[in-house]
């Protein structure tokens, strides 16, 4: 255990924008000190559920000393993949053996995975929505000159305008939190790739929710 070392997430993925620490890098220090070792880890799929496009396999891990191979024992763990065509078996296994082998071995991979790393989309929608459109209800973004006066207590203030709304994005209060300007304008970001204030984004998501569930809602009108 001494001998495995912290490994970094050495690779981004593009689409969702984030590092990881590929499999490759940990299958491969890891193989070698099980042979040294005699050590044998078998994984075996035991229980298998699809849901729209996201794959969850629970595996079990048989851990042997092949010196002795009644010296042995059994572990479980889940894998998910989320994936629109047919590689979501795959991604699980990946996933599963690579958190594995990371608790196993107590792996360091620098940040904690499970945040980091999967990033399952229940409902099955893809995590950005490219193309949504502006919501329909005739009002097209405010035009007024964006003059706004500074901010008189000395605080670090952030002046952006919704792209939706057109209104000047401010903090929001979530659960009894204030939520940040900044973390606002992240989440739309990320997910709409666009600057939107709490409202808009909070009913993008409702939207993407609303489309992700065949539930029909009475046309609402906003005022
Ligand atoms: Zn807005």
């Amino acid at each position: 255990m001494a001998e495995c070392k912290r490994l970094p997430k050495t690779e981004t993925n593009k689409e969702q924008d984030f590092d990881y620490t590929p499999y490759d890098d940990i299958a491969e220090m890891v193989r070698p000190l099980l042979a040294r070792y005699g050590v044998a880890i078998l994984q075996e799929p035991v229980e298998f559920h699809r849901e729209g496009t996201l794959t969850r396999i629970k595996y079990q891990y048989e851990v042997i000393n092949t010196d002795r191979p009644e010296d042995r024992f059994t572990k479980h763990n889940y894998g998910e993949g989320a994936d629109l065509s047919d590689k979501g078996i795959n991604k699980a296994s990946t996933i599963a053996e690579k958190f594995f082998l990371c608790r196993l071995f107590k792996i360091s991979t620098g940040g904690d995975p499970d945040g980091t790393f999967v990033q399952v989309h229940r409902n099955g929608s893809p995590p950005s929505r490219d193309g949504s459109r502006p919501v329909e209800n005739g009002r097209q973004p405010d035009s007024r000159p964006r003059s706004q006066p500074p901010q008189p207590n000395g605080r670090e203030t952030i002046e952006c305008r919704c792209d939706q709304c057109g209104k000047l994005v401010t903090p929001a209060k979530k659960d009894g939190e204030t939520v940040s300007v900044k973390s606002i304008l992240a989440a739309s970001q990320r997910e709409y790739r666009k600057n939107l204030c709490a409202d808009c984004l909070l009913a993008e998501r409702a939207k993407a929710n609303a489309a992700a569930t065949p539930v029909v809602y009475p046309s609402q009108s906003l005022s």
